[in-house]
């Protein structure tokens, strides 16, 4: 918001649910107060995969709303929209579709090297408007070097470019849609086993729903905000393994998102032995 001019404060946070999801009631009453106060809300933004848990917001709900009250429907589906890719885990995305525009990486979830972010534009006239430019020394032409209209650098802020799109042509020939659906997956089906795992320990306790592939959840104790961000660092830098923390509801909680296709249940019975070690030591 403040990189387009607006500034933070022409942003509205609208509250989530139980399960870190959009609360849509608010949502609707937000827009509405804001027209009542002569605003204008132009943009929606929902999520396809929450950083903090991976919670997906009602899509076909937003796309709804955004419908409704002529709103630009814009989705952040960083990680979470390539869920896609496997079927069983396709009906989170349902609505995704309707987007008019969405940002996705293929750098998270698709295993592509760093950098390699994506947005797709649903109106390609109105896009190309938004970024043309053809300053002299960009004439473009019917033949020659400068044929080939429009260009890439009419799409976006960008002239000189490398070539990303290369790797994600090379992954996805290599591996398939199949077998990288089938990965995320595992990274589901991981998570799903950690969260049972933290269920069946007295000592620790679950601190989110866990939808996709990221688990959040501490070790009990006094002041568990320290303790918990301690036993993190601890297990850093024992080389075991690599959470990093977030807050739930102001609550620090050890945050597990799985997207190695290398991780195993081994890996993850052996962060639940660290964290209940360390959890134990640092409180002894
Ligand atoms: C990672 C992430 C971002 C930021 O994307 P970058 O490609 O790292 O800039 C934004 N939103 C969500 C939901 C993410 O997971």
């Amino acid at each position: 918001m403040d990189m387009a001019g607006f500034g933070t404060t022409a942003l509205r946070r609208i509250a989530v649910d139980a399960d870190h999801c959009i609360d849509t009631q608010a949502l609707v009453a937000q827009i509405a107060a804001d027209r009542e106060a002569g605003l204008q809300p132009f943009l929606l933004v929902g999520t396809a995969g929450t950083v903090d848990t991976g919670a997906f917001d009602p899509l076909e709900q937003l796309a709804d709303i955004a419908a409704a009250e002529a709103m630009w429907f814009h989705v952040d589906g960083a990680f979470g929209a390539l869920a896609v890719m496997a079927p069983e885990l396709r009906h989170l995305v349902d609505g995704l579709s309707r987007a008019d525009s969405l940002a996705f990486d293929f750098h998270k979830w698709l295993h592509v090297p760093y950098d390699c972010g994506c947005i797709l534009v649903r109106d390609g006239a109105l896009h190309h408007q938004s970024f043309e430019s053809e300053p002299a020394y960009l004439a473009r032409a019917e033949r020659g070097t400068g044929s080939g209209a429009p260009w890439f650098c009419d799409f976006g802020p960008d002239l000189s470019r490398g070539f990303r799109a290369l790797k994600v042509w090379f992954t996805l020939r290599e591996f398939g849609m199949d077998r990288l659906g089938a990965a995320m997956l595992h990274d589901c089906q991981l998570a799903s086993y950690l969260a049972a795992r933290i269920e069946a320990e007295p000592e620790l306790e679950l601190m989110a729903p866990v939808p996709l592939n990221i688990v959040c959840f501490r070790f009990k104790g006094l002041d568990p905000n320290r303790l918990n961000a301690d036993i993190v660092i601890d297990i850093q830098e024992a080389g075991i393994a690599v959470p990093s923390t977030t807050r739930i509801a102001g609550d620090l909680a050890i945050r597990v998102a799985i997207v190695s296709h290398r991780t195993i249940e081994a890996d993850i019975d052996r962060l639940v032995d660290a964290v209940l070690e360390a959890g134990r030591r640092l409180s002894a």
